[in-house]
């Protein structure tokens, strides 16, 4: 059998670079920013998969910056901020489309500065202004993200124009982008 070249080889690579099974926000953080729908997101990491993570976003040309919870809270505790307590892993990825975003998003997010951090986000504008104005401990977060699978942000209402208009862009395209890999596929 003749061995793939060096262009097939990095189609391949891409082909099968589905990395949703190791890491569970792929959807909702990293395909916007691969896809320039989002140009920036927050992802975490368990210790397993940090090297693996960081030469996934070499590749793909993704900036980013490392921080583990304990670091950011440390700063944060310096700036007399609230502590990040609802960590699900201890390796925070920021990552973005160019490095200076990236620095931007990292220190908004050591002063707690939920407003700026959405906005660098790339969250609707209306969702953001809604949850800073609210807080979240009035709202029944999971039934207002119920209609949404691909957003990361809280909609400011089931119904939010700015993030149907989102989710579905996003969803259509990561259809699109699957499709290309079942039609790039060859198992015979
Ligand atoms: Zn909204």
């Amino acid at each position: 059998m003749r061995r793939p070249n060096q262009y097939e080889r990095r189609e391949m690579k891409e082909i099968f670079e589905i990395i949703d099974d190791w890491v569970g926000t792929f959807w909702v953080e990293v395909f916007p920013v691969l896809r320039g729908l989002r140009s920036t997101g927050i992802v975490e990491i368990p210790d397993e998969n940090v090297s693996r993570f960081k030469s996934y976003l070499e590749e793909n040309d993704v900036a980013y910056q490392l921080i583990t919870v304990s670091e950011l809270n440390e700063e944060r505790i310096k700036r007399g901020k609230d502590l990040f307590l609802d960590q699900q892993h201890e390796n925070i990825f920021y990552i973005g489309d160019e490095a200076r975003k990236v620095r931007m998003l990292v220190e908004g997010d050591r002063d707690n500065d939920f407003f700026c951090v959405g906005m660098m986000l790339g969250y609707p504008d209306c969702c953001v202004a809604t949850l800073f104005k609210t807080g979240t401990e009035s709202l029944d977060i999971k039934a207002l993200k119920s209609n949404f699978s691909m957003i990361a942000h809280i909609p400011c209402s089931s119904t939010c124009p700015r993030t149907i208009e989102y989710d579905s862009k996003l969803k259509a395209d990561k259809e699109r982008y699957l499709e290309k890999i079942a039609n790039g596929r060859n198992c015979l």
